[in-house]
């Protein structure tokens, strides 16, 4: 996410902690962050300090300037001005107004890291797996391998419903991909 010039990592909007119950989840996610905070540190030169939203589990105050109106474009041009001609001021002024912090605090001990992520995590918007890809003798399959409902001739599924698992990636390509396979099969 790019805020004002600030390089900004963060974990969600809607904090949900259920998501990360299982200890190998959070290490899991943990270890992502921590990666993909590194990638930061290469790119230091070009992107300045990498910043986290500190309460990234109440992200509506600051969408609230995301919306395309006349008086937040002109704060972003007033933003964008005094990050160009004071870029550590300015920085730092973003970086308070939008409760931004050094990613580094939060990097500081596994338990920061930890605790950021418990109150941070939330889902993506990646919804899949509903109407899942499977045997016929799989009792949780919906469709089989070629995409047809069990036991329904003639009713096919081809979206993201029918990932057999939830993928950890983004899921349009792969959706896409789904699409493509089940309508290639249906038109041979
Ligand atoms: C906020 C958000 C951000 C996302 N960002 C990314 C991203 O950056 N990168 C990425 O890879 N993926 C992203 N995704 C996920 C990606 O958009 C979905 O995985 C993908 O669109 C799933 O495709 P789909 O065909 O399964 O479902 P959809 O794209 O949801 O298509 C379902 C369609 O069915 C229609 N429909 C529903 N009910 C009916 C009905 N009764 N009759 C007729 N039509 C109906 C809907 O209107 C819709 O057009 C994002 C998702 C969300 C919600």
């Amino acid at each position: 996410m790019e805020l004002g010039g600030l390089q900004a990592l963060w974990l969600g909007s809607h904090a949900d902690p259920g998501i990360i119950r299982d200890p190998r989840d959070l290490a899991r996610i943990t270890e992502a962050f921590r990666f993909t905070a590194s990638l930061f540190d290469s790119l230091h030169g070009i992107c300045g300090t990498p910043y986290v939203l500190a309460d990234a589990g109440n992200l509506s105050r600051l969408m609230r300037y995301n919306e395309p109106t006349r008086a937040n474009a002109v704060r972003a041009a007033a933003a964008a001005r005094l990050i160009d001609a004071m870029p550590k001021l300015g920085q730092r002024t973003v970086a308070r107004l939008s409760k931004m912090t050094p990613a580094t605090d939060v990097l500081r001990s596994g338990e920061t890291l930890a605790d950021y992520a418990r109150r941070s995590i939330s889902g993506t918007g990646h919804v899949s797996g509903t109407c899942r890809m499977g045997a016929a003798n799989d009792p949780l399959a919906v469709v089989d391998p070629q995409g047809q409902v069990h036991g329904m001739h003639g009713l096919y599924v081809a979206d993201a419903s029918v990932m057999p698992t939830v993928p950890s990636a983004n899921t349009h390509l792969p959706t896409i991909m789904v699409a493509e396979k089940i309508a290639g099969g249906l038109s041979r």
